[in-house]
């Protein structure tokens, strides 16, 4: 599994820092975010280090669609309400314009009543 041993979302996955998980598997890794926008704030994560949605491979094109799949179901999980009233928002910022801080793509997954703090 390729990783940056610089990156903090990398050593977050090899629980060098602590994070509160939300779920995990072979390829996918979730966590609350530590500064959350939203009642609901959690982010999903490929395992493997890409740097930005802007360099996705053709060879992360299965992983990328089960994590796409994941999303609604962990947001089940974490309180969202149902489709209509309730739902999520999926935030993936890319590049310095984009707004990214963290260079290891990330999957902002908010939810919860109104008003939030951003978004
Ligand atoms: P972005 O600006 O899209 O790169 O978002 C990076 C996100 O990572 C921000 O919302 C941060 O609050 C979050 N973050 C940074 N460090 C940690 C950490 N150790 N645990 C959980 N979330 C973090
Ligand atoms: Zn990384």
């Amino acid at each position: 599994m390729s990783r940056d041993s610089n990156c903090i979302f990398c050593k977050i996955i090899a629980g060098q820092i602590p994070s509160r998980k939300v779920y995990e598997d072979e390829e996918i890794y979730a966590f609350h975010d530590i500064n959350p926008w939203a009642p609901i704030h959690f982010l999903v994560i490929p395992k493997v280090h890409i740097l930005s949605l802007a360099h996705i491979e053709p060879e992360h094109q299965a992983m990328m669609g089960r994590l796409m799949q994941c999303i609604p179901q962990l947001a089940q999980q974490e309180g969202c309400n149902p489709y209509p009233e309730g739902g999520f928002r999926v935030v993936t910022n890319t590049g310095k314009e984009g707004g990214q801080e963290v260079h290891h793509l990330h999957f902002h997954v908010t939810g919860g009543p109104r008003p939030w703090l951003r978004g």
